[in-house]
């Protein structure tokens, strides 16, 4: 007998992940998208589970979100996420806060309090504060592995785009028995960024977007390439022009491609739970799980081939 369909599909970030760290994005990624399934498993909303997921993802040191994340050029974390409800289009998201451990916990407070849908820096901490949410210390969030790899990057070590590392923005997209969707992404952001600088995570319309008339997107890549594009409303065009969600995908991938010779990850879960998947990095690390799969599925690549390496643009 044919139920509502729940499902999550979440996402580790892309770029080229060393081989030695794969493991542990699947296993992150897997873990993440199980809590999700569980929480819509026993009746919770399509935000409820992207929430879940994320906070899951922010606790792993593994991504490049919440505890782990990596440094800015000032030596500290500097942290996005946004959320949207495919509901009601609202949505919360916050820029640049340091003293938050789980950010997509605060975007979820901006959205259901504030009666605005973005809150930067100090306001937004100040936000979290007022509504009872505890900050924490930013040296807390910052992990052996990035103070290292900032002193590297201090003392010249660091030579080339791709030993940047650190692309493991977290993400995820769920779909309700309620039929409503909700998208959210957590970062962050880029190694050694200017401090103050935004990519695409928190933004919505660019790196997540979510209409339970259609779907939702979540992205993942330099936010620099991703904001020329709209990225994520791209894709969300194209499941509207009748696109499945693999193909409105590779389709705004494909639009990243030409106009700003961009590349990123992308993952899609239409209204009638289809999970699409694609990368034009060497890597996306992902999991999902749907009504009528007895446990969650994922890896560091999708199903479409990678185009190559991935590059740092030029500021
Ligand atoms: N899109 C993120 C940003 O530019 C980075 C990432 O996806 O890994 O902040």
């Amino acid at each position: 007998m044919d139920g509502p369909i729940q499902a999550i599909v979440v996402h580790g970030g892309a770029w080229s992940i060393p081989s030695e760290a794969r493991a542990a994005h699947r296993a992150g990624c897997l873990a993440a998208a199980e809590r999700g399934f569980g929480v819509l498993s026993a009746g919770g909303s399509a935000l409820d589970a992207v929430v879940a997921a994320i906070e899951l993802l922010e606790d792993d040191p593994t991504f490049d979100a919440g505890r782990g994340s990596v440094l800015s050029a000032e030596g500290r974390v500097q942290l996005d996420a946004g959320l949207m409800d495919g509901r009601t289009l609202h949505v919360g998201a916050v820029a640049n806060v340091h003293r938050v451990a789980h950010p997509i916990r605060l975007a979820r407070v901006v959205l259901e309090r504030s009666g605005h849908h973005l809150l930067v820096g100090e306001g937004a901490e100040q936000f979290a504060i007022a509504q009872g949410l505890a900050l924490v210390e930013p040296d807390s969030l910052v992990v052996d592995r990035e103070r290292q790899r900032y002193a590297d990057f201090l003392a010249g070590r660091i030579a080339t785009e791709d030993d940047f590392g650190g692309h493991d923005t977290v993400g995820a997209v769920a779909l309700d028995g309620d039929g409503q969707l909700a998208a959210g992404n957590s970062t962050g952001g880029v190694a050694f960024s200017l401090p103050g600088r935004v990519g695409d995570a928190p933004v919505p319309g660019v790196g997540y977007v979510a209409d339970s008339r259609t779907g939702g997107v979540a992205c993942t890549g330099w936010g620099e390439h991703i904001l020329r594009v709209a990225l994520a409303t791209r894709a969300l065009i194209a499941l509207e022009g009748g696109a499945d969600a693999g193909d409105a995908a590779r389709e705004a991938l494909g639009v990243l491609e030409r106009s700003v010779q961009g590349r990123a990850g992308l993952i899609v879960l239409d209204r009638h739970g289809r999970v699409g998947l694609a990368h034009s990095t060497q890597c996306l690390a992902h999991a999902y799980r749907r009504t009528g799969m007895t446990e969650a599925v994922g890896g560091t690549e999708a199903a479409t081939a990678s185009s190559g390496p991935s590059r740092r643009p030029p500021r």
